[in-house]
């Protein structure tokens, strides 16, 4: 008997696994593939997620594998500068290979004490007043008190608890891959930059060792079990170039489409969704990956406390009364983004204009926070525009703050040195500090980071840490 199984060892699986470990929780998770993936796709981590990377201890693992780039030129790839002040420490761009980047996380998960269990594809489950049954492919049965579908954007889980998947289904495809090239580099230069000027969906970058990484529209929607062929490519580069650069050798070749799906619901019993699962979009503006760890990133500690018996009754409901606006949000951005692609004189038209609006630097910030998913608000009720946000990794006088957050539990951190958590230490962390760099008195935050509560009275604190970490032990 596990406490959850999670099916799918992607980053948002992975991330979920440790998580709960955090809290002791016993996690089994399950993925089909015998293999981690061989594709070698550069995926970007954006400025929240390596926020969370830092409060876990994680980040300087994930930087010695990727390269750092400007906070900009995201937002529908208009090339824009990053804009000022923007308020975190890791305010840059982190392309990393999606390999490595799933190992890494799955490592951590392992080394807290996950088991990962692979060659195992959840084919089936039931779910009772206990907890749930879980079928395998090959028919073995094993069971938990929670299932968590990780398992992507054809989500197993999500079609066999028969919750819907509503959306828009791919209008336009483009083929992505690397390959060799025949031509110099000055000629590449020369034709992407003309290229560019109607077609924003084409690209040839420069990827190392001779290779260069490919994006090109594709003639039309296809059946997306059929890989794109070299042929493929040449046509299509053709078409959009007027030249096939003389690619040859491909190293892989893929395409993906536009559709946005976003699922009715991301709990049902026992079993939950996370991560592609629970969300598809257009890949642009590079979000998808980033929303998966962020959903595991929030609905970790609630399960966690669930199962350790001390959540609130409502706890667990706010996972997805948090994350299915934010999805909501991505899915129009990436929508609307995509549009901005479009080669039609309207969208142009538009684009040129926003381009134009993205020179005053809180239109630039705004659409960069939107981005990067720091300026996301969750709604706690009344309060301070703090309450509700993220809040950055501030000095206090140990050093960062991020630092005391490793364990991935509550914080109360007090500039009065009057008040208190006891009653909750077995949860919430207590720090006393008045030099801390915040201009408010107190905060509470939660284990995701998000600023729980603010204020200087300890009746109206002992009321939120009831609400967020359930009663006082004892
Ligand atoms: C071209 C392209 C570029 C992208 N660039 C970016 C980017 O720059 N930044 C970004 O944030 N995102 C990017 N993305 C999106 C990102 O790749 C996905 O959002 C991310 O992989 C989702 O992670 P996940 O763990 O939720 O799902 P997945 O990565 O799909 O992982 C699901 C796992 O579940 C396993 N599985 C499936 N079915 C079962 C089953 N029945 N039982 C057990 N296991 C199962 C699968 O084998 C897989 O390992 C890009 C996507 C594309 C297509």
């Amino acid at each position: 008997m596990f406490d959850v199984i999670i099916a799918g060892c992607g980053p948002t699986g992975a991330m979920l696994a440790a998580e709960l470990r955090l809290h002791d929780v016993r996690v089994l998770v399950l993925e089909k593939d015998t293999e981690p993936k061989s594709f070698v796709r550069i995926v970007g981590l954006h400025i929240r997620s390596l926020e969370l990377m830092a409060m876990r201890g994680l980040l300087e693992r994930v930087l010695r594998h990727g390269r750092q780039r400007p906070a900009a030129g995201f937002f529908a790839a208009i090339p824009k500068p990053a804009p000022k002040g923007l308020d975190s420490p890791y305010a840059y761009l982190l392309g990393i290979p999606q390999p490595v980047i799933e190992r890494l996380l799955e490592e951590h998960a392992l080394e807290l004490g996950a088991q990962v269990r692979r060659g195992c594809a959840v084919a089936g489950f039931e779910q009772d007043d206990e907890g749930v049954t879980v079928e395998l492919a090959d028919g073995e049965q094993l069971r938990s008190r929670y299932l968590v579908g990780c398992d992507g954007g054809r989500s197993t889980v999500r079609k066999l608890l028969g919750v819907g998947f509503p959306g828009v289904p791919s209008q336009t495809e483009t083929l992505m891959g690397e390959m060799e090239v025949g031509v110099s580099q000055e000629e590449i230069a020369a034709k992407v930059t003309e290229t560019r000027e109607t077609h924003q969906r084409f690209w040839l970058r420069p990827f190392g060792a001779g290779v260069y990484s490919v994006v090109v529209p594709a003639a039309g929607v296809g059946d997306r079990a059929e890989p794109p062929t070299l042929e493929d490519f040449k046509q299509q580069l053709r078409a959009i170039a007027g030249t096939d650069f003389g690619v040859h050798s491909p190293r892989w070749l893929s395409r993906f489409g536009d559709a946005t799906r976003l699922a009715e619901r991301y709990q049902a019993g026992r079993v939950l969704l996370a991560g592609d699962a629970a969300h598809i979009h257009p890949p642009i503006g590079g979000q998808g990956l980033n929303l998966g760890v962020q959903d595991a990133f929030n609905l970790g500690w609630k399960l966690a406390g669930q199962i350790r018996g001390w959540a609130p009754e409502t706890l667990l409901d706010t996972y997805q009364a948090e994350r299915h606006p934010v999805a909501e949000d991505v899915l129009d951005n990436t929508r609307a983004q995509m549009e901005l692609l479009s080669a039609e004189p309207g969208p142009r038209a538009v684009r040129r204009l926003l381009t134009e609006l993205m020179d005053f630097d809180e239109v630039n910030r705004y659409l960069i926070e939107k981005i990067t998913a720091t300026g996301i608000r969750y709604d706690f009720g009344e309060g301070p525009d703090l309450l509700g946000r993220r809040l950055r990794d501030i000095d206090v006088k140990q050093g960062h703050l991020y630092a005391l957050l490793h364990r991935g539990r509550g914080l109360l951190l007090d500039r009065t040195e009057r008040l208190t958590a006891d009653r909750w230490s077995d949860r919430v962390d207590y720090l006393a500090d008045p030099t801390a760099a915040l201009d408010v008195p107190c905060v509470l935050l939660r284990p995701d980071g998000h600023i729980a509560w603010i204020g200087d009275d300890q009746q109206d604190l002992d009321d939120h840490l009831s609400r967020w970490f359930g009663k006082p032990a004892g």
